[in-house]
């Protein structure tokens, strides 16, 4: 199901590292399915580093209290640095911290991410790492939601999930990934497979009628549908791309 043209140069993999206090917890769920098949077919490669490895005393503190006061530990900045300066990919291959204060995670983004040569993570516990790393490191942080994790591990691995699928080869059909959810800036719409009665509700005769063009039109008004009544955010900026466009 490969979808390299026959010319095409072979391309080196795309290169994960994550730095974490949890490196067992790696590749996970992403040892499975479409992410599974990828990593072990070479087409992207994962490597989980330990945090702790670059404590500096023999108790192995990674962490320490925060100054100012107030709950919680603080990542120690020269243990996350050491770390950052041993194992970091080469540049271009961007740093990245994930953070509940960070960008929120694009599906832009993660094309961005996925069409570079890979990316090194950061996964933050306790209450986060040390300012001053981010700002001497010129790590970006990104967030994959408005809410609070315990640990960065479970972002990352969102993260790396959504750009692998991106990944050439990793799904057969191109097209299965620009009609998806946030590609045109639109939800997608809703899919039917068999039965085609299930507990009463048939399926929208027009997906029955065999008129291509009909089909995209209805999925078309579904998808814009659904995104003006979900998301106002996602909604706005569409109507005024296509303002723009006519
Ligand atoms: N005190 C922090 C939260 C710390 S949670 C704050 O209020 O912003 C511990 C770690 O979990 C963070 O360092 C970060 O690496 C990760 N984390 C928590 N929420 C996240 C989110 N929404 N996106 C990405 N990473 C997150």
């Amino acid at each position: 199901m490969s979808e390299t043209t026959p010319n095409a140069l072979p391309r080196a993999p795309w290169q994960a590292r994550v730095l974490t206090l949890y490196p067992e917890m790696f590749p996970g769920p992403l040892g499975f399915a479409l992410a599974g098949r990828a990593l072990n077919e070479g087409l992207w490669s994962l490597e989980a580093f330990d945090i702790r490895r670059f404590a500096r005393d023999r108790h192995g503190s990674v962490d320490d209290a925060p100054f100012g006061g107030g709950p919680g530990m603080v990542m120690r900045a020269d243990v996350v640095a050491d770390a950052i300066d041993t194992l970091r990919l080469p540049a271009p291959a961007p740093l990245v911290y994930l953070s509940a204060r960070g960008r929120m995670l694009t599906q832009a983004r993660a094309r961005e991410l996925a069409a570079g040569p890979g990316v090194t993570l950061i996964c933050g516990r306790f209450e986060g790492v040390d300012q001053r790393v981010i700002e001497a490191r010129e790590v970006e942080e990104i967030s994959i939601g408005d809410y609070v994790l315990s640990g960065g591990e479970i972002a990352a691995l969102a993260l790396l999930d959504a750009c692998v699928r991106l990944l050439p080869g990793v799904i057969g059909r191109a097209e299965s990934l620009t009609e998806e959810s946030h590609e045109a800036g639109l939800l997608e719409y809703p899919h039917y497979t068999r039965p085609q009665t299930f507990e009463g509700r048939a399926v929208p005769e027009v997906l029955l009628s065999g008129n291509h063009e009909r089909i995209r039109l209805w999925r078309r008004t579904e998808a814009e549908r659904t995104t003006r009544e979900r998301r106002a955010d996602l909604w706005s900026n569409y109507a005024a791309t296509r303002a723009s466009r006519a």
